[in-house]
């Protein structure tokens, strides 16, 4: 406790503190680091704990030939501070050691991570690449996130109240908690009990395909089982074992990530029984980080912001042009889609009808930027970016595609354009925060009415919504009725405004930032982690 806070350990397998430390992959990342930020801002005392990667996720270019090429590097951080700490994890039944580096930079967050390369090592390569290889090298490092974690902040003598699991990844904590009660002499159902009023959990997948499992066989082969009964551990997480439902199962209280959320989450774990209430939290973003702070002041202060939105287009325009050689025009209405290219994010969907995209895109009307990444073995996110690629194609002036989506285009991205677009089938997403760092920018969000939105959008106000929140068991009618609706707010809403009322479109633009600036902000956030789930 710290002036009556709890000292929490923050367990993630990403963090996203800065696009040159390749810690992370995408938005769950982006949230850990941005909490991190905000905690160290706040002065409450959360420490985060997860690996050093020593290729991180993937680098994706596209080539000239239009073939999208995955490449890894190893990379080497020059401020990282060795703890002198190293602890043991038995995997496989063989011994890894975890060397324990210290990050204090980037806001002054305080960070602890794993690393396994090192020459003791039989396997080097567990922290080797974030969501990189198969089912085992999964496990290893989940096992080392967890197990790893809780015996590094042992050694580092750190006084721990709360333990907090950001996804399914870190559930293996849990069992080094019920094995350090059991090695005091708590039966295993005592040891699980106090265990959990240690625990809270964050769940962030809506998708129940999308939830990690692994056969209990393999987890007893790798020696996740720490020391557990088989009859345990399957209490805990299922047959086979189901990395959500443990960490349902392990903590006294979770939370989903937005409003819409929490009711999908309830209903999609409504029949785990022993689980946690699961509460809603909506994240913020770290202001200070994706915030552009003159125009948000001079917003505040209720002084003219075209100028400095106008400056950070031209920045994007310009760094446009460093990297494809397209010139974009300023006096356009510029449209941003960046995300992961995962198919419920429909990458794609406005190219769906060219007979009502194509016009608008010749004459510029419409220009837009699209940014993205697939994971390597993500094939039918790597169709959607060949698609994306051949209409780039054919309206070369107006469309263009930016690969290796990171932080740094996030940021050109999220306060460049006019218009942020983000169309995922609706529940399919938890949250999104990409929209969040637009919309405190003044950037306008055009969104179906998924993760976040429903919450933020007064249509016309603070922007639009797309589909009225409108759901189909078919995808391809779903996807129909969003296409549709899409053109036509496009059309008579977002390009009428646009070049008819620019005045309109001032008083949007400051709706949006005075209010969501607070509301959405990673401070509100962690007070509320702190009120709601850690007290
Ligand atoms: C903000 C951010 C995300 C998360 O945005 P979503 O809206 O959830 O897609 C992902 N990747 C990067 C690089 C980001 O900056």
């Amino acid at each position: 406790m710290q002036n009556g806070n709890p000292n929490v350990a923050y367990f993630s397998m990403e963090f996203g503190l800065n696009s040159n430390f390749k810690i992370y992959a995408g938005g769950l990342g982006i949230l850990a680091g941005d909490f991190l930020k905000s905690a160290k801002d706040n002065k409450l005392p959360v420490i985060g704990v997860g690996i050093k990667w020593k290729q991180g996720y993937v680098e994706q270019h596209v080539d000239s030939q239009g073939r999208i090429v995955d490449s890894f590097y190893n990379n080497e951080y020059e401020f990282l501070k060795d703890t002198g700490v190293k602890v043991n994890v038995k995997i496989r039944g063989r011994d890894v050691f975890c060397k324990v580096w210290k990050v204090e930079c980037f806001g002054n967050s305080e960070l602890y991570l794993l690393d396994t390369d090192l020459p003791e090592n039989n396997d080097r390569w567990i922290t080797g690449q974030l969501y990189g290889w198969f089912e085992e090298e999964r496990i290893a490092q989940e096992m080392v996130l967890g197990i790893g974690g809780i015996r590094a902040l042992r050694a580092l003598n750190k006084n721990i109240d709360v333990y907090h699991f950001n996804e399914g990844h870190a559930v293996f904590a849990g069992f080094e908690l019920i094995k350090e009660k059991k090695d005091r002499g708590y039966n295993p159902y005592d040891a699980w009990n106090e265990s959990r009023k240690q625990i809270v959990f964050t769940t962030h997948t809506p998708v129940f395909e999308g939830n990690e499992f692994h056969g209990l066989d393999i987890l007893e082969y790798m020696g996740a089982f720490n020391g557990l009964d088989r009859y345990l551990v399957k209490e805990i997480g299922g047959e086979p074992f189901n990395m959500t439902a443990a960490g349902l199962r392990l903590s006294r209280k979770s939370n989903a990530v937005s409003a819409l959320h929490g009711r999908i989450a309830n209903d999609m774990w409504k029949s785990i029984d022993k689980r946690s209430e699961i509460i809603s939290i909506t994240n913020g973003v770290h202001v200070p980080t994706w915030g552009d702070m003159d125009l948000i002041g001079a917003c505040q202060r209720k002084e003219d912001i075209s100028g400095y939105h106008r400056r950070n287009k031209q920045k994007l325009i310009d760094f446009i042009y460093q990297e494809t050689d397209i010139k974009l025009n300023e006096d356009k209405l510029l449209i941003g889609f960046a995300r992961r290219a995962a198919p419920y994010k429909r990458g794609d969907l406005i190219f769906t009808d060219e007979s009502k995209i194509g016009t608008l895109l010749k004459n510029r009307d419409v220009q837009i930027i699209i940014s993205t990444k697939a994971h390597p073995l993500d094939f039918s996110g790597k169709e959607i970016i060949k698609h994306i690629l051949s209409i780039q194609k054919q309206y070369s002036e107006s469309v263009v595609f930016l690969d290796n989506y990171n932080m740094e285009k996030a940021m050109l991205l999220t306060k460049g354009v006019d218009v942020w677009l983000n169309n995922p089938r609706v529940t399919k997403e938890a949250c999104g925060t990409s929209g969040m760092k637009a919309a405190i920018n003044g950037v306008l969000n055009l969104s179906t009415l998924d993760g976040w939105w429903p919450e933020a959008c007064w249509d016309e106000v603070t922007g639009w919504q797309i589909g009225g929140g409108f759901v189909s068991e078919d995808a391809n009618i779903q996807d129909k009725h969003d296409a549709d609706s899409l053109y036509d707010v496009l059309i008579n809403k977002v390009v009428k405004t646009y070049y008819n009322d620019p005045k309109k479109w001032q008083e949007m633009m400051s709706a949006s930032i005075n209010g969501m600036v607070d509301r959405y902000s990673a401070d509100r956030m962690i007070k509320e982690y702190y009120d709601r789930l850690y007290r």
